[in-house]
């Protein structure tokens, strides 16, 4: 099995690298791709460019293996659509359980995301706990693919609906994008190669 996580990634920070090394474990997964949204479709083009968004990631990841940075919607053109990056996904491995891992908050808005049905077409989709975020509702069509027991994962490649706890950790890049414009310290909320990247490349100077 394979688990995806997309995010803006703007920047990435040990919320996002903390629940991916939890599930990998979780649902023993052969990896989890970490990917960065080129052009989110839901929010302005973010200040941080998707490569050095993803240079953010390389650098986080360092010493993971089973941590992989995919870089696939950089080399799309238009609006980055989940599903489309799922249908690209599945291309490559045609074969086996594909897990998309989201937030509460990223659940919460679910049924805007482009095409949203379709994603249960090439993927399950686990949603994992997060801090100030709670279920707001599952309706029929989540109902109908909701499973209790991990295993049920494993026994089909695409279409259940899983919830995940993991380590709660209330970290948002929102909150240290604010710590770099009032220069506060992020420390400890983000890897320091990380904090080098912004601080060298003068991110995040302006809120
Ligand atoms: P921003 O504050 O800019 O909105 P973010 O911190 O929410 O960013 P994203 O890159 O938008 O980060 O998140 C990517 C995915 O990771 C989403 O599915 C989100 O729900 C999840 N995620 C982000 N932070 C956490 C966290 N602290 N705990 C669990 N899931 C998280």
């Amino acid at each position: 099995m394979i688990g995806i996580l997309g995010g803006t990634f703007n920047p990435v920070h040990y919320g996002h690298l903390r629940a991916a090394l939890e599930v990998k474990t979780i649902f023993d997964l052969a990896e989890v791709r970490l990917i960065p949204c080129a052009t989110p479709p839901h929010r302005n083009q973010p200040e941080a460019s998707a490569l050095m968004r993803s240079q953010m990631l390389t650098l986080a990841v360092n010493n993971q293996p089973d941590l992989i940075v995919d870089t696939r919607e950089l080399h799309r053109a238009g609006a980055s659509y989940m599903v489309d990056t799922l249908r690209s996904l599945r291309e490559d491995f045609p074969k086996q359980p594909l897990l998309l891992f989201i937030g509460t908050d990223a659940f919460n808005h679910l049924t805007h995301w482009h095409r949203w049905q379709h994603l249960f077409d090439y993927a399950h989709v686990v949603v994992m706990t997060r801090p100030g975020s709670v279920v707001q509702k599952i309706d029929a069509f989540f109902n109908a693919r909701l499973v209790h027991d991990k295993q049920e994962l494993a026994q089909i490649n695409t279409g259940k609906l899983f919830f995940q706890a993991v380590t709660l950790l209330d970290i948002s890049a929102t909150a240290i994008r604010h710590m770099f414009a009032e220069k506060q310290n992020p420390g400890f909320l983000l890897p320091d190669a990380v904090i080098e990247y912004v601080q060298q490349n003068r991110l995040y100077q302006i809120r």
